[in-house]
């Protein structure tokens, strides 16, 4: 009896491969994708919607920099029909399995490639390489929506229209997230944009809303901070008289906690402003958990712990 049910189901088998590559685009079956970050999942759910099915291997609280493939992870890439990743070397220890997925014949793709080159930071302080934190600037990630709309046509050329049409509408919902930012930090004066976290993610953000920022560690969290760095970083803090610094949600908070220390041994204080979202997004399912909220919840952290030092020296001249 197991041996007929065996080959009758292998029959079947064989004959929904065969029936699926012939009739996939009669069907319309959905594509199935897999992407590294819950961000760019984020961004490729927002074009493709009901056309697709999106596995992202990182969740929330994940660190892309030190994320290490599992065999799972390897298996849902190699059954995906598309592979979207951030690229940049941002995901730093899977770039092996993205330098064989072509060979396999496998559609993958860089977002970090529909972004124009000179819209790059160079970073000195990562092997040469290019800032691979893009999503940082709301432009860059309007570059890379088109992109991903690009190429899911590509894969799947009978739903353009709809591709199209929902690239136009989140295209639109990023304009608008975009001035919205901007108009919640020019309430923050030039003086006290400077933006202190664990690591360097936030360069893009910096050059398009004018802050300075400064991160413990460099562009990658596989690089520590060292005693000098921290010493360095609180004199920085006591000098400008910086009223808040930043955990983040995928990197340990020792770092920061330790920053904060060395301020408090020089007799000064720094808050702890919050938790921002750097390399991944909140849970799905939460506000944060899109990108749009996470951008919109880090801009509401920053300006409210970086503008209560206006709010102390006001009471201060009193
Ligand atoms: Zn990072």
């Amino acid at each position: 009896m197991k041996l007929v049910l065996k080959i009758s189901l292998i029959g079947a088998l064989i004959f929904n491969l065969w029936s699926c590559s012939n009739e996939a685009k009669v069907e319309h079956e959905a594509l199935q994708i897999v992407c590294t970050t819950n961000i760019v999942a984020d961004l490729v759910q927002n074009i493709g919607k009901d056309s697709i099915d999106v596995i992202s291997l990182m969740g929330a609280g994940v660190d892309p920099h030190l994320y290490k493939a599992s065999e799972g992870d390897v298996n849902r890439i190699t059954n995906a029909d598309v592979v979207f990743f951030n690229g940049l070397h941002l995901e730093g220890k899977m770039a092996e399995i993205f330098e064989r997925l072509p060979s396999m014949g496998k559609a993958s793709y860089a977002v970090s490639d529909g972004i124009p080159e000179e819209n790059y930071i160079s970073s000195e302080n990562f092997s040469g390489n290019y800032d691979p934190h893009i999503w940082f600037s709301v432009d860059n990630w309007i570059y890379a929506a088109e992109y991903v709309s690009k190429k899911l046509i590509e894969n799947d050329p009978d739903s353009q229209a709809y591709y199209e049409e929902n690239l136009r509408s989140y295209k639109n919902k990023l304009e608008k997230t975009r001035k919205s930012i901007k108009d919640q930090i020019s309430l923050l004066p030039k003086d006290n944009r400077i933006l202190v976290t664990a690591h360097d993610a936030f360069s893009y953000f910096g050059k398009d809303f004018d802050f300075q920022v400064v991160g413990l560690q460099g562009i990658s969290t596989a690089s520590e901070a060292g005693t000098r760095d921290v010493l360095d970083m609180a004199n920085f803090i006591v000098e400008k008289k910086i009223p808040a610094i930043f955990v983040e949600s995928s990197v340990p908070k020792q770092t920061i906690l330790a920053l904060q220390s060395a301020v408090q041994s020089k007799g000064e204080d720094v808050k702890l402003g919050g938790t921002l979202y750097s390399d991944a997004l909140g849970n799905s399912g939460t506000p944060e958990g899109t990108y749009i909220g996470m951008f919109q919840a880090n801009v509401s952290t920053i300006v409210n712990a970086l503008k209560t030092n206006l709010e102390d020296e006001s009471s201060d001249t009193d």
